[in-house]
């Protein structure tokens, strides 16, 4: 845990857990729902990149709104601080208590409340899993507008908390779009009722976005309704290669042009992320296997039109290739193929995980100076570890990863503060879509004015006066005790 810079002390106005809490939670949710079991405490105390743990002696997993809103009242009056919990996979140490503070994690809010299919609109509770989400929605002929690697544990009420934005968002736009409304619980108990299924509404301040991607500070969500997208008929996926990233950024912005409305991914790897990836995945092979190139980016299309779409599709990468941006390319056969190409995307965080210790950056930068920061770093770095960059090209998002074998300080100092002074110098954002966490707390800085931290402190103020909700987390610890 050396790589955890964030130094920080328990908050001695919180108090700690005794067997007349036990007592309450157990009357309250039951036996089965109040866990001190150690095994699976270990579990939720640790975060997806073994990097950040903590000490929680309590989870807990309600059922029910009212369960939420009676745990949150009672913590409150009683000063036990809580970290709502999701999937737990988490990037920047959020969904992970530091010290003792009590879990409560929404895995058994689970259902499906109501899906209309002539609208699109569904409702259902927060601890659902984005992938079974997915499926309900393939089977009544629609899509979920977020789609992202880790959608086989993450809720979407950790999606909702952390404004997950992912691998559709150059087509779908982002949650703050998407989720019509949502129910949250806040820190005193009292339980806001915003499950709205309108597409408009302009009455009075729209409190729901305050609750996307907070990461669990102001409340606890617990119900959301989103706006969901149909499935289209036609899907195409291409797996191009690029000599260079003037070339991707290029490809980007003739796919935009080319493409058009039938453009829902545009992402991209480097030559270290694609070697990770064949190295430490099993079953994973190279689409384009005559040579390593120095980028990989994946497009793929969704229309309506099957020969149209593959068409529009394979003339524009006939002219990518005439012109020569794209040195080799494929376009999947099938589904098997495509999940294949999908699979060298998303597999990318997990070989990271396998190949040791690993230091994440998630920047949102303008396009065109985007890797000049991961070449910066290289240099800076020299042997002492690898950089990788890979990410959402089409949403200008880089995930910027230094992997080594095991962390190191040295490595650390080389990295911070230069990856956030470089961003903050071109006006981008130190956390694009995996949220600040534990990890970012104190860096808010780099990327907001000092006036409006201090208004997110007061709203936290307003919303948690004391504190009690996922502390020493999201806001700089001076606003956050
Ligand atoms: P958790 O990790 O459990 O929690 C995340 C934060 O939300 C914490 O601060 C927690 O306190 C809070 N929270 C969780 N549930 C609630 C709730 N019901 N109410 C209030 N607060 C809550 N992220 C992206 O944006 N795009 C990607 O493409 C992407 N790809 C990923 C790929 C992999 C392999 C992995 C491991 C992660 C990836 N992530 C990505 C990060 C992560 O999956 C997302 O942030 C996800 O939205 C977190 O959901 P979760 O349910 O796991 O939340």
């Amino acid at each position: 845990f050396s790589s955890v810079s964030t130094v920080v002390q328990r908050n001695p106005s919180f108090s700690t857990l005794n067997p007349d809490d036990i007592s309450y939670f157990k009357q309250l949710l039951g036996e089965k729902s109040v866990i001190q079991d150690e095994d699976r405490l270990e579990t939720v105390n640790t975060d997806w990149m073994h990097k950040y743990k903590g000490s929680s002696k309590l989870l807990l997993q309600p059922r029910t709104t009212e369960e939420v809103a009676q745990i949150l009242k009672y913590c409150n009056s009683r000063r036990l601080a809580v970290v709502p919990q999701g999937g737990n996979t988490g990037l920047v140490g959020g969904s992970v208590p530091v010290f003792d503070e009590v879990i409560v994690n929404l895995g058994s809010m689970n259902n499906i409340i109501s899906f209309d299919k002539v609208s699109g609109i569904l409702v259902c509770e927060a601890g659902c899993i984005l992938e079974n989400l997915i499926s309900f929605l393939d089977n009544q002929g629609f899509i979920m507008p977020l789609d992202l690697g880790a959608k086989g544990s993450c809720q979407i009420g950790g999606n909702v908390s952390t404004n997950a934005g992912g691998l559709r968002l150059v087509r779908y736009g982002s949650l703050h779009g998407n989720v019509l409304g949502l129910e949250a619980v806040l820190a005193n108990g009292d339980l806001l009722d915003m499950l709205g299924t309108l597409r408009k509404d302009n009455t009075g301040y729209d409190l729901k976005h305050l609750f996307i991607g907070s990461e669990g500070s102001l409340g606890i969500v617990t119900k959301v309704s989103i706006l969901t997208p149909p499935k289209l008929s036609s899907e195409n996926i291409a797996f191009l290669a690029c000599r260079d990233y003037s070339s991707c950024q290029k490809l980007l912005m003739e796919a935009k042009r080319k493409l058009g409305e039938i453009l829902s991914a545009f992402e991209f790897l480097d030559i270290q992320a694609m070697d990770l990836v064949l190295n430490h995945l099993d079953g994973v092979r190279n689409p384009l296997p005559a040579t390593m190139h120095n980028f990989y980016v994946l497009i793929e299309t969704t229309g309506s039109d099957e020969s149209y779409d593959r068409e529009k599709l394979e003339a524009f990468l006939l002219s990518s290739m005439e012109g020569g941006l794209v040195s080799d390319g494929v376009i999947a056969q099938d589904i098997n193929q495509a999940s294949s190409f999908w699979r060298i995307r998303e597999g990318v965080p997990e070989a990271l995980m396998k190949a040791g210790a690993v230091y994440k950056y998630d920047l949102s930068l303008p396009v065109e100076k985007m890797y000049d920061l991961v070449d910066d770093m290289r240099t800076r770095l020299g042997d002492l570890a690898r950089v990788i960059g890979y990410g959402h090209l089409g949403d200008g998002n880089l995930h910027l990863n230094v992997s080594a074998a095991q962390y190191d300080d040295k490595i650390l100092e080389q990295i911070e503060p230069y990856v956030y002074e470089w961003t903050s110098k071109h006006r981008g954002s130190i956390s694009a879509e995996h949220g600040l966490g534990l990890m970012k707390a104190n860096k808010i800085y780099y990327s907001k004015s000092p006036e409006t931290v201090k208004t997110m402190g007061s709203i936290k103020k307003l919303l948690d006066p004391n504190g009690i909700l996922n502390p020493y987390k999201v806001l700089p610890h001076s606003l956050n005790s």
